[in-house]
């Protein structure tokens, strides 16, 4: 098989299974049992994005969907670029928030619907998910109007920023959305209850499109390649590229690339103060705190649930420890950030600001540094104003939502009442 519960090896699945099922026995991730390097990677990095993620994406999974089916898929579903921008002589920002809501969580979004749609059997699909704000707005998008997959979405009430909310709560249809009296870990441990209720999760055919959804890890892995193959050839081989993570989604899926042969030297794990992953490296202790609201709200996560995959792969002896360091950027550093970079005339947000402060304290001479742009500047117009002291204009995708209604109901992060709305529906 293809894919095996780290917590619990003898649950072994299919990618289809996996995709379907989310979160394996005891809420164990589902993980590949051996990921093998690509061949002819210098063809591949030649090759156009869409045709190339198809390659990556079929060899993933080991031909379970073929070459073909898996372009096609990734042809609906990266309708968008991910540009390379050059910011200063060795500093690129990977740009991934040229997608319909704006943030690279778009690609792994539209991946996952392709991947349900080819999947889905003529039963009841509920798709349950938990967001810390951008998460949401990406699944609501990506499944908006298919009829026969309820979508139910979980934020934390007051903590997102309301043009965040208003790109996913007024959808209408089959998009429902719920804000939660309590912070993003509540909203996650309703969705893991959900997921170990076994009777409603069959009475409702319950599916979660978070970031432990594997298709979207996958997905993700592409636009590293896409990264690599924008960089000056006699460059490709230098690059550390720093990920600004709260659920270390993100930065699974590069180690996942770096495992299937992409030449990236090493990688920075950047943090806002819920910095449980770089007290972890520091100390080789596991302490998460009570999360804490910053600037950078979709990276507020204190127990990131993607991280036991990256330990995986070190214990595996896929990827080596040390090529990974981890740095918090607290919210003074972040203004500074964003300030700096637009300096050098470049427009950013929180998110990707930590990135970037990350990667300039770490990068030594003779390396090239590439950080992930997670989201688009307006976006996060509020913060980013009252950082810059400078109005920014709304892309037409926000102009849009900014005067709609939200349609979403508010609930106390109780899982009874939780169960009670989905059954009752
Ligand atoms: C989700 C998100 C992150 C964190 O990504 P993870 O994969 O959860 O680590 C960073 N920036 C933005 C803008 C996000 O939406």
């Amino acid at each position: 098989m293809l894919l095996a519960n780290i917590k619990h090896n003898d649950q072994q699945v299919t990618f289809e299974q996996a995709v379907k099922i989310g979160l394996g026995r005891d809420q164990g991730l589902f993980f590949p049992q051996k990921i093998t390097p690509l061949e002819n990677l210098s063809e591949l990095l030649a090759m156009p994005f869409v045709e190339r993620s198809g390659i990556i994406i079929s060899h993933l999974l080991n031909g379970e969907i073929n070459v073909a089916d898996a372009t096609a898929m990734i042809k609906n579903a990266f309708e968008f670029p991910a540009p390379l921008a050059n910011v200063t002589s060795n500093i690129y920002n990977l740009e991934l928030f040229h997608g319909p809501t704006l943030a690279f969580k778009d690609f792994g979004a539209r991946f996952m619907a392709q991947c349900l749609s080819r999947f889905s059997q003529d039963g009841k699909l509920t798709i349950l998910t938990a967001t810390s704000g951008d998460t949401g707005a990406a699944v609501a998008h990506a499944f908006h109007g298919i009829d026969n997959i309820r979508v139910v979405i979980l934020y934390p009430k007051g903590k997102i920023s309301l043009l965040q909310e208003k790109m996913f709560c007024t959808l209408g249809g089959n998009i429902e959305t719920i804000a939660v009296e309590g912070d993003f870990d509540d909203c996650q441990a309703l969705v893991k209850a959900s997921f170990e209720d076994q009777e409603l999760r069959q009475e409702i055919g319950l599916n979660s499109a978070n970031s432990i959804n594997i298709s979207r890890l996958f997905a993700q892995v592409c636009y590293y390649f896409e990264a690599i193959s924008q960089l000056p050839a006699e460059q490709q081989d230098k690059a550390v590229i720093s990920v600004p993570s709260g659920n270390f989604g993100n930065l699974t899926a590069g180690i996942i690339a770096k495992v299937l042969g992409l030449p990236i030297k090493r990688f920075i794990a950047a943090t806002n103060a819920n910095d449980t992953v770089p007290r972890y490296l520091a100390t080789g202790e596991w302490k998460p705190k009570t999360t804490v609201a910053t600037l950078s709200n979709a990276m507020d996560v204190s127990q990131p649930n993607n991280w036991p995959r990256v330990e995986f792969m070190i214990e595996q002896g896929w990827f080596d420890k040390s090529l990974l360091s981890s740095y918090m950027i607290d919210e003074d550093l972040t203004q500074m950030g964003v300030k700096e970079l637009y300096q050098m005339d470049y427009l950013s947000e929180p998110h990707g600001a930590i990135a970037y402060k990350a990667l300039k304290h770490e990068i030594k001479e003779g390396e090239v540094g590439i950080f992930l742009g997670t989201a688009h500047p307006a976006k996060f117009k509020e913060s980013v104003e009252n950082i810059l002291g400078e109005l920014i204009s709304l892309p037409k995708e926000l102009a849009d939502v900014a005067g709609k209604t939200l349609l979403s109901s508010e609930m106390a992060p109780e899982f009874a009442k939780l169960r009670a709305y989905l059954t009752n529906q």
